[in-house]
């Protein structure tokens, strides 16, 4: 697939994109990589029927071999608890699919706005919304940004822009080049902003061409990593930070709490360490979207919230992210305030 893209285009394939394309993208390879009992091949299969494992090689050196409760396993390989049905879980949960305003614009929260660049994404983790719309190129601007760009030229009280999806940064930077440098081009904006999983996934992706793009124009940028657990932080991550903290990037992280993964005190604590001694502050600590298929990774509110306070006693507070859920319709995300404060 990727020899058939490359062939249609002239641009010479980077790094970033063969290590992308050397993921796996079996479960059965996935096991065999970190010596794993072939037992739990059945359950990894009936997940992966309808939403495959896709995961970066450099993530899976970073798993413990033989551990199948290994924190980052636990986010790519699927279990039988997946086919559990819970009607309190659904497709969609957050209501994006009837929320755009122009193709590929969400424009749901006052003086920003996020393109939905591509359905893509380099890791599929078990807990996302996507695992519903895995080939949601569907909705996204595709080779086409006209229609977004003419919405966002006629909003002037935005200041920021979020490149979104999937995984903007799953584009190659011929594409997302010419889009920065129109963005660059509306004068009302003052952030661009890149949310994306690919420095902490796969972290060559953060190369000089993508550097020069981001941080190269009239816009502040802001990159919102997405990393879960402490161990998914190695060095080559580091050096990505390091990248894009020289060229003035402002880094943060948001992380999903996910039962048996980070939801104890000293996960989050390592977790928030790691993050700011790579020159990154922690932002959200996202409660999970209710979506089908990971009612397992629930943590009760009650229980995130005792979480969020214990960690406020431990840490400085600039090292606490807020911990918030999505709701859909609201101007915000909304905060869970921690038990005394209403
Ligand atoms: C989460 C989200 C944002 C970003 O919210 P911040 O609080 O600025 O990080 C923007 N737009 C949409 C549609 C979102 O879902
Ligand atoms: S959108 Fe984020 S959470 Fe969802 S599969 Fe992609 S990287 Fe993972």
């Amino acid at each position: 697939m990727s020899a058939g893209v490359a062939s249609r285009t002239p641009h010479r394939s980077s790094a970033w994109q063969s290590e992308l394309a050397r993921g796996y993208r079996r479960p059965d390879e996935l096991l065999a990589a970190l010596g794993l009992d072939p037992a739990h091949l059945p359950a990894a299969r009936a997940g992966h029927a309808s939403f495959p494992v896709r995961v970066p090689r450099g993530f899976v050196a970073r798993m413990r071999h033989g551990d199948p409760d290994d924190p980052l396993l636990r986010q790519v390989l699927p279990l039988a608890a997946e086919q559990d049905d819970d009607p309190g879980f659904v497709r969609d949960p957050v209501g994006d699919l009837s929320a755009l305003s122009a193709p590929g614009v969400l424009h749901k929260y006052h003086g920003r706005a996020l393109l939905i660049t591509t359905g893509a994404c380099a890791i599929n983790c078990r807990y996302c919304f996507r695992r519903h719309f895995p080939y949601g190129d569907a909705h996204a601007a595709r080779d086409q940004w006209g229609p977004a760009l003419a919405y966002l030229r006629g909003r002037p009280e935005l200041t920021e822009v979020i490149l979104s999806g999937g995984d903007p940064l799953t584009l190659p930077d011929h594409r997302l080049a010419p889009l920065a440098a129109e963005l660059d081009a509306i004068g009302h904006l003052r952030r661009l902003r890149v949310h994306s999983r690919l420095p902490v996934v796969l972290p060559e992706r953060v190369d000089d061409a993508f550097v020069q793009w981001f941080a190269g124009g009239r816009l502040q940028p802001v990159m919102v990593l997405h990393a879960n657990h402490a161990n998914e932080l190695d060095t080559s991550v580091a050096a990505a930070c390091d990248r894009l903290r020289q060229a003035g990037v402002t880094l943060l992280n948001q992380a999903v709490l996910l039962r048996g993964i980070n939801d104890d005190v000293a996960s989050q604590e390592a977790l928030s360490e790691r993050l700011f001694a790579m020159g990154v502050l922690p932002y959200y600590l996202h409660q999970l979207d209710r979506v089908a298929g990971a009612t397992h990774f629930l943590v009760p509110d009650a229980s995130a919230r005792a979480l969020a306070a214990a960690l406020a006693e431990r840490l400085p507070g600039y090292l606490v992210p807020q911990l918030t859920r999505e709701d859909a319709g609201a101007p915000a995300k909304t905060p869970l305030s921690t038990p005394g404060h209403g």
